[in-house]
């Protein structure tokens, strides 16, 4: 049976969490390894590395094989599921309203929008930020960036101390063994787990049996839980004996340690809850602290779900030197991480910012590497790895334990020196430590031998053990006099902000990797999509058969392990070109009547515009209950000027309710039933001849010097003649227009030694305009459903797109770039916006797709510094107007000049960084990305406090065009074979949910035995935070807001609420004494999770 490739991809939603977890590791791991570059971590990559990714690649191309078979289980599920609804009576067919019929097309929805005015209060109000609260915004401004020696601490200061500052309390070490356990990048996943984790942990049963003194951390469960499967029950015992007498802590518990600048919070708290229902089934113990030693930046979203999963320490590493070093003058590098929205301060979390410049031990035992190296004891003399500062450890014994424990106390003693308690963290571990019993013994007896003495001198007045690190934030919590109860000290400060860009030395900024390998970047948003939709219909085909007792109809416990499998399966895998997202396979349709399925995995209403790839022009389309429907038919293009005769496009507004399956009937006609486009060919002095194919006009005009302009109902965009690129923009309603030039330019890498590579951006100065060898060909494509205009360059095929559509997607210009730059040397290519806006110095960026971070230009900084990650939004405005670009992949964003943003759209570097990747990025792929640019008219009163706004908001309108953008309606040919079924549309929700709340996710909950499903699913909500100060008139919203509130009983249109219990984020706690309720409520901003049991 050859199903079609928009079904393949569909189906291929397993398959799809497969390659996520792999690109949330790999975004993290090929990114990774940047340590002191003497400290041995980048002999870790060495040759062969090509041959290692084909592996992956035919691993990868396996994999899809055998996902071909999930295909079919995914169909079957969508059949049962509408069979199973058209049983039941009173199924209500939303197809056959024919509200798509081409005067309809511009029918207009209600006009305002119920809005509460309780709803818009939460926006307008600052955040709970107390007297002496600290804003990074601030401590921006407030920095000189400037670099100066610092002595043996060489991006610190020269730290002294009184010897008797101890006397009444004394010093209290914990020193916390762990090993950072990267889940493959250049070796695989399974060659790190064979050659290093299995013997680490290993070794650990054995070594922290010997001495009940001993700790150790983890924090990465792929590789615990693969260990634990290979391990046998008195082992599994032994460990959890550990874990119940505190020897072995858990920290985070996430199936990895993400990325927190690209990854969108749908997929960091996938991780998290996979991580933490994996512990929970297997080994009953909840994480209460965060451990992220690694990622390159951090970010609150992530410190905000640690929160919401119950735990209440964290720790970051990866800071900007500067930062650092401020925080440590300051003594605040212990404090309460706040969001900058929380208005009743319940998102605070404590946080350890470790104050040096590695994780490895040379720089966590005090400011100097040079004597911390030498209590690294895997480095002892005659060992593989030694110390770059020259002075090897040395084995304590009876003759040196003296001078050797006071000089390790005089770094402990300095390094507290930067904090406001006497409890001293020491961090004891690196990459992939503690995998030869040997280095356990070396590290554990030297060190204790260090501790007894120390301890046994009451004249040092210290106490030194080791620690995990909840034994750590236990002893501080007490020290720092943090009331249990109100989460607030007298001692320790409020932080709000994030921490990016990042930049660990000179002007090494981390901000290449917010861009590098974009292709991967787009594939995995793609997949994210993908993966939610299919856990959502699981959840309520699952439903469906259990209320309709049809469990032989469904293969529930394959999918579910098949799901489950590929929710695991964590990143061994490189991408694969065949899964790109935009398969331009094409449906046949010489069968006879086929059926079209289209599923809307958004939780609201929505008319969007559907394309399938069709062999004819000539066909008929139809709604489920045989009402015409109108289509526009555009060409396909081979080549530039070079029609496809075998191909064409077929594109119509689809209605699909939330979450729904909407059914349309495709059948070869006789004569044009559909609309064809018209085109237009421009090209500066040069004659064309374009080979289009029947039934297409093309005018080549003579004159070619007109402006290009298309419109739609709401929106007139003019493009010049010469380069087809967007001049001016105007919105018809009350004739805003506004000049918004897109433009592109190029960034080239400094002369310097150290060069732009995978993470790091070093440009060669200010970008240089993008400057065509060619005229462009200009094609301008006007259509029933949208209109176009198609520019070709050279290394780009730009394309701005208006839908002709009255709702949501006919109120933005959707831009996409097919870039291709492999030919170049050292460039990196972004597409400038140049509006006439005063923005000045202020633009806005989203993290992770959970919230808006206000940025600010400075010139005292490099350019390279005031790139910040793009999850899904940036934007500039001005009193009245806001642009805002929305993306459907995370990229690296800036607003350099007023008015302006720029964004990086792919990076070719021939060197690598000096991060230990030890390569550049030169396997650029032919790469499309996806946008929106949406201006809106905002109420004039400006607001004092904007001028330096703290916190911001995206209108209803952004956030509902960055759902279609990112969860686009996903077509689904059904196969010849099913067409004598008729199917039935499918409408699960009674009504959409309000505006402003986001069906995460709803994923079932897998049982307490075996591997399959339970009846309970997790029903993950977010409520956004909005801006009201916009327009709500005519943008085609088919939803109301209700303070958050969402009566569960009557969420489903078939289905029942059994029960509906409060749950940590990812399920770990019950909430509320788990009693189940009628209807919740999310306060703004919120994410919630709950047990839910549908029937
Ligand atoms: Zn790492």
């Amino acid at each position: 049976m050859k199903l079609s490739r928009q079904f393949t991809l569909f189906g291929s939603a397993i398959f799809c969490v497969v390659v996520f977890s792999l690109y949330l590791m790999l975004d993290h791991l090929q990114l990774d390894r940047t340590k002191n570059p003497s400290s041995g971590a980048g002999k870790l990559f060495h040759s062969g590395q090509l041959t290692i990714l084909q592996e992956k690649i035919d691993h990868l191309e396996r994999l899809l094989a055998e996902n071909n078979e999930i295909i079919s289980n995914i169909r079957d599920s969508v059949l049962d599921l509408s069979e199973s609804v058209k049983d039941s009576k009173g199924s209500p067919e939303v197809g056959n309203q024919s509200r798509v019929g081409y005067p309809e097309l511009l029918a207009s929805p209600p006009l305002v929008i119920p809005i509460q005015q309780e709803d818009c209060h939460f926006a307008a109000k600052p955040y709970n930020k107390p007297a002496d609260g600290v804003q990074m915004l601030d401590v921006y401004d407030l920095l000189s960036f400037d670099n100066p020696d610092g002595g043996v601490w060489k991006q610190g200061f020269d730290i002294s101390y009184n010897e008797n500052e101890w006397d009444t309390e004394p010093l209290q070490v914990f020193v916390v063994p762990h090993s950072h356990n990267d889940p493959g990048w250049l070796k695989t996943f399974d060659d790190y787990y064979r050659d290093q984790t299995q013997h680490i942990l290993n070794n650990m049963v054995v070594k922290l049996h010997e001495d009940e003194r001993r700790r150790m951390l983890w924090s990465e469960i792929s590789y615990f839980s693969k260990w634990w499967d290979s391990i046998d029950s008195q082992k599994r015992d032994a460990v959890k004996s550990l874990i119940e007498r505190g020897q072995l802590e858990i920290a985070t518990g996430g199936w990895v340690m993400p990325d927190e600048a690209n990854t969108h919070y749908f997929a960091m708290i996938d991780q998290l809850l996979e991580g933490h229902q994996w512990l929970e089934r297997n080994v009953g113990v909840k994480p209460k602290t965060g451990w992220a030693v690694d990622p390159f930046g951090h970010s609150p979203t992530m410190t905000y779900l640690l929160k919401q999963a119950g735990m209440s320490n964290m720790l970051i590493q990866r800071v900007h030197y500067s930062v650092k070093k401020h925080f440590a003058i300051q003594k605040t590098l212990e404090f309460f991480w706040r969001q900058t929205w929380d208005q009743d301060t319940t998102t605070d979390i404590l946080c350890h910012m470790m104050p040096f410049y590695s994780y490895d031990v040379p720089h966590t035992c005090g400011p100097d590497p040079k004597i911390c190296c030498q209590f690294d004891f895997k480095r002892l003399p005659g060992g593989r790895i030694s110390c770059p500062w020259r002075v090897p450890p040395q084995t304590i014994n009876d003759g040196n334990v003296k001078e050797r424990a006071l000089m390790l106390l005089d770094q402990y003693r300095k390094k507290s020196k930067l904090f406001r308690t006497h409890v001293v963290l020491a961090p004891l571990g690196d990459d992939f430590r503690y995998n030869e019993a040997s280095e356990w013994d070396q590290q554990f007896q030297n060190y204790q031998k260090l501790f007894d003495y120390m301890n046994s001198h009451p004249e040092l007045h210290v106490k030194a053990q080791f620690g995990t690190i909840s034994d750590y934030f236990s002893a501080l919590r007490p020290a720092a006099a943090v009331d249990p109860v109100s989460n607030t000290s007298p001692l320790l400060p409020v932080v709000s902000g994030d921490f990016f860009t990042y930049a660990d030395r000179d002007d090494h900024y981390w901000s290449g990797y917010f861009t590098s390998r974009p292709f991967y970047k787009r594939l995995d948003r793609v997949l994210e999509s993908h993966l939610r939709a299919a856990e959502i219909l699981f959840s309520l085909a699952l439903a469906s058969v259990q209320k309709a007792n049809k469990w032989n109809d469904f293969p529930s416990l394959e999918n579910y392990k098949l799901l489950t499998e590929a929710r695991r399966n964590l990143g061994l895998f490189q991408h694969h070109d065949a899964i790109t997202g935009t398969g331009k396979d094409w449906v046949v349709v010489d069968y006879g009547t086929r059926s079209l399925v289209i599923y809307n995995p958004t939780e609201q209403d929505r008319w969007s515009v559907v394309t399938v790839y069709v062999n004819t022009p000539r066909v008929r389309l139809q709604t489920a209950s045989g009402h015409a429907v109108t289509a526009q038919v555009s060409a396909v293009w081979e080549e530039t000027t070079r029609a496809s005769r075998e191909a064409f496009q077929l594109s119509f507004v689809a209605q699909v309710p939330a979450l729904g399956l909407t059914v349309y009937r495709l059948t070869e006609a006789v004569e044009l039933r559909t609309v064809p486009v018209d085109y237009t060919f421009l090209k500066q002095h040069e004659e064309l001849s374009v080979d289009s194919a029947e039934p297409f006009r093309v005018d080549i005009p003579q004159d070619d010097s007109l402006p290009i302009s298309i419109e739609n109902p709401l929106i007139k965009i003019w493009c010049s003649a010469t380069t087809g690129l967007m001049e001016r923009v105007k919105y018809k309603e009350g004739g805003v227009e506004h000049k918004v030039e897109v433009g592109f330019v190029w960034y080239g890498t400094t002369s310097n030694r150290d060069k732009s590579g995978a993470y790091l951006f070093l440009p060669d100065g200010e970008a240089k305009a993008y400057t065509p060898n060619h005229a462009p060909v200009i094609r301008v494509t006007k259509g029933v459903v949208f209109s176009e205009v198609t520019t070709t360059y050279q290394h780009v095929t730009h394309t701005l797109r208006l839908y002709n559509v009255q709702g949501i997607e006919g109120q933005s210009v959707e831009i996409s770039n097919t870039v291709d730059i492999r030919g170049e040397f050292n460039r990196e290519i972004a597409m400038r916006i140049t509006s006439d806006l005063n923005s000045s110095d202020r633009f806005f960026t989203d993290l992770n797709g959970f919230q808006i971070q206000p940025r600010r230009t400075m010139a005292k900084l490099p350019l390279q510094a005031n790139f910040y990650p793009m999850t899904t939004m940036a934007y500039i405005q001005e009193s009245g107007v806001r642009l805002t670009l929305l993306t459907a992949q995370s990229l690296g964003v800036s607003s350099l000049k007023s008015g302006q943003l720029e964004v990086i759209m792919d990076r070719r570097l021939m060197q690598d960084d000096n991060r230990g990747l030890g390569q550049g990025v030169q396997d650029n792929k032919i790469t499309a990305n996806l946008f929106r640019l949406l201006l809106e008219k905002r109420s004039e009163t400006f607001k004092a406090e904007e001028s330096q706004p703290e916190w911001s908001y995206p209108s209803l309108l952004s956030h509902i065009t960055s759902m279609y953008l990112n969860h686009p309606v996903i077509p689904m040919v059904v196969s010849p074979n099913y067409d004598s079924l008729t199917f039935a549309p499918l409408s699960p929700l009674r009504a959409a949910l309000p505006c402003d709340v986001h069906l995460v996710n709803l994923r079932t909950i897998q049982a307490k035995e075996g591997a399959g499903p339970s009846h309970e699913v997790a029903l993950i909500l977010h409520r956004r935070g909005f801006d009201c100060e916009f327009s709500n008139r005519n943008m085609g919203l088919l939803c109301s807001t209700t303070q958050g509130k969402l009566p569960m009983g009557k969420l489903f249109s078939e289905l029942s609420v059994q029960s509906v219990t409060p749950a940590s984020l990812s399920l770990m706690h019950t909430l509320d004494g788990g009693r189940s309720q009628e209807e919740i409520q999310l306060k703004p901003m919120e994410i919630r999770t709950y047990r839910v049991q549908l029937r």
